[in-house]
Order: C-alpha cells, then structure tokens, then sequence
C-alpha cells in the first residue's frame, strides 16, 4: 500500500468528488470527432464499460462545443471539455454542459479573456482544470531555469493558478504534464508540497502502447506511491480501452483500487505444451466480463501450475493438449486444451450467483 494520500481539497466534477482522501479517478481522452456525437458517445460508453470514471474530449470548433449537449444525454460519467486558445469556446463547453474544463491560461491569452471564462465557471460551479505543459512553458522561466525544467513547470502551474485566483475563484485542478518521466515526478513532489488543489496526473506523449504502458506505468506508480496524484490518465497512442484496462492495473499494484479480477500467468518457457499465450489472451478478455473480486491463474504446466494456482481462487495449468482445472489449489477436473477456457467460464459463473 502506498502513503497516505497527500491532503488535497475536494472538487466536485459532474456527480464524482475527487481530492480530500477519494479514491483516485481514471480518465481517459475520446479520439472520435467530438461533433460526431453518434461515435463520441459510442466510445464513451465502452470506455465507462471499461472502468473510465471521466472523460475527456477535444472542443476545437463551436460544433464540438454544441455537440457536448447531446453527448451528455447519452453517458453517465463526467465530461471535461478540453480547450486551447478560444476563450468562447470554453464558455460554450460550460453552456453545453461540460462538468469541467480544461484550459491552460497561458495560451487562452489576456486576463480580459480569462475572467468571463472563469466568471461562467463561478456561476455554474464548474472546476476548470489548469494544465501545463513542458512544450509550452513560457520563455522567461525558460531562460530563468535553463531550459524545461521541474521548477519551471511548477512556478509556470501556480502562476497560472494565480491568474484564476485573482478572480476569487478557486474551485481548480491542476495537471503539469511532460514526457520526461524523472522530470515529471519531480514536478509533482514540488507541487504537491506548494499547494493543496487536487492533481490530475499523466505522462504525457508518452508513446505507443508498449512505451506509453512503461513510461506511464513507471512515473504514475512513482508519483502514485508518494501519495500524490487525485486522478490518472495513462496517454498511449492506441485505443483509449487499453488507457483505462493500464490505469486500473497500476492502481491495483499499487493498492489504491480494489475489485476486478486479477490475471496471473507464467511467462511460458520450453516445457508448455498447449498455446498458452493465446489461453491467457483469451482468459483475460473472459476476465473482463465478471464483476468478480478474484485472482486466476494461467500456468503452462505442472512444475509452477498447481503452486501458483493454490494462491489463486481459480487456475489452469497445462499438461499436453489438455489442462487441469484448479480451485484454491484442488482439482476440479482435467479437460482437452479447447475446453478449459468454456470450463473456466462455467466456475465463473458459478461464482456470480
Ligand atoms: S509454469 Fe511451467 S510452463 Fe510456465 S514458465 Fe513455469 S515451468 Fe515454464
């Protein structure tokens, strides 16, 4: 189990509380047009499916920021509408029902076109998320610092919390983002001893699954495990589902969610004798289906098979062309290789009623 979660204030964002001690959130970024409201909501409702607590989606253009209305019809999570540039923008994403926005002030620009954003968010009491990013840190903390640094995006975050501030407004999230994972976790550990506003927390540009999955998995345990961090995303370049089925493993190692069933599986070695990798495949995709609190176990032979299995609530360990079916470490019965996944099933299921 990881520290105690550091004291950060609560913030409501459509019907979930973050911060004050909540469990941390999993977020995600939809990849659809947000004006094609049809798909938008679609993906959205696989990725609630999945286990995505919020989501985020893109507001280019004022027909995304209209499309938030009808988007919000037809999902039950909260909906953060991401902004860049076009102040107006953010105030129609808040019209249309956006339960947060996401802006970084910096590049919204004067102060004369921050306030009406804010005075909206005020009346509605909706949280606007203030989101730095190492790309677009302001040249004099540039120079100050030498380059990007975890200083600069931490001043760069807090003056722009400033600037929101300055309105009398403070019902605010804070994410500092950068694909430099030590850089990163550094920027945090500053932050979180600077202010108690909630943390959204990513790496950002992280990469395709494999890379996004190990940067990702390496800096939000880091971070996490400090106690730091109030929601998550996992960036990957890939399909949002694996963002969330990432998030939810990372906060399981690390003991900050509990439920879902844990897969276990033996890394397959020269004395497996039935396709294993396609069995786990397929054991965790069935996995997915059961709101069960269970760990099962996919060993490829007896060596380590019925072992591991004795610590799992359910395990198969392969023998040759067939496998053997365990339960907490009995036998429950021997079946040919294509049967043990249906066998598995029916425990499964035995264990829903
Ligand atoms: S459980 Fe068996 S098949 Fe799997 S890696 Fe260990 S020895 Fe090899």
């Amino acid at each position: 189990m990881g520290k105690e979660r550091a004291y950060t204030r609560k913030i409501q964002i459509g019907n979930r509380v973050i911060g004050g001690g909540n469990p941390v959130l999993i977020q995600s970024m939809t990849n659809t047009k947000t004006q094609d409201v049809a798909a938008t909501t679609a993906q959205i409702k696989r990725l609630e499916k999945t286990g995505c607590d919020i989501i985020r989606c893109a507001v280019p253009d004022m027909e995304a920021a209209l499309a938030l209305k009808e988007i919000k019809k037809g999902i039950a999570i909260p909906l953060v509408a991401d902004i860049h540039f076009d102040y107006r923008l953010a105030i129609a994403a808040m019209e249309n029902g956006a339960d947060k926005i996401r802006i970084n002030p910096g590049n919204i620009g004067s102060k004369e076109r921050i306030k009406p954003v804010v005075e909206v968010a005020k009346e509605r009491n909706i949280p606007i998320r203030v989101g730095v990013n190492s790309g677009s840190l302001e040249q004099e903390l540039l120079d100050k610092y030498q380059g990007v640094t975890a200083e600069g995006l931490c001043e760069s975050a807090l003056h722009k919390v400033g600037l929101i501030e300055d309105f009398g407004y403070e019902n605010l999230v804070i994410s500092i983002k950068s694909s430099d994972v030590l850089m990163c976790v550094k920027a945090h550990e500053l932050l979180a001893s600077k202010t108690d506003y909630p943390l959204h927390v990513g790496i950002t540009e992280s990469g395709t699954i494999t890379s996004g999955n190990i940067k990702s998995g390496i800096g939000l345990g880091l971070i996490l495990h400090q106690g730091i961090g109030d929601t998550i995303r996992v960036s990957l370049t890939g399909d949002p589902l694996e963002e969330i089925k990432s998030a939810k493993i990372i906060l399981r190692t690390l003991g900050l969610r509990e439920g879902g069933i844990e897969v276990v599986s033996c890394p397959t070695c020269g004395r497996t004798n039935i396709d294993l990798i396609s069995l786990a495949n397929q054991v965790e995709a069935l996995a997915e289906e059961y709101p069960l609190d269970i760990k099962l176990a996919v060993m490829g032979c007896v060596v380590n098979g019925p072992g591991e299995a004795k610590e799992a609530d359910l395990g198969i360990a392969g023998g040759i062309g067939e496998g053997l079916l365990f339960r907490k470490g009995e036998i429950l019965q021997k079946l040919p290789e294509d049967q043990l996944l249906e066998g598995l099933r029916q425990e499964l299921d035995e264990l829903i009623v």
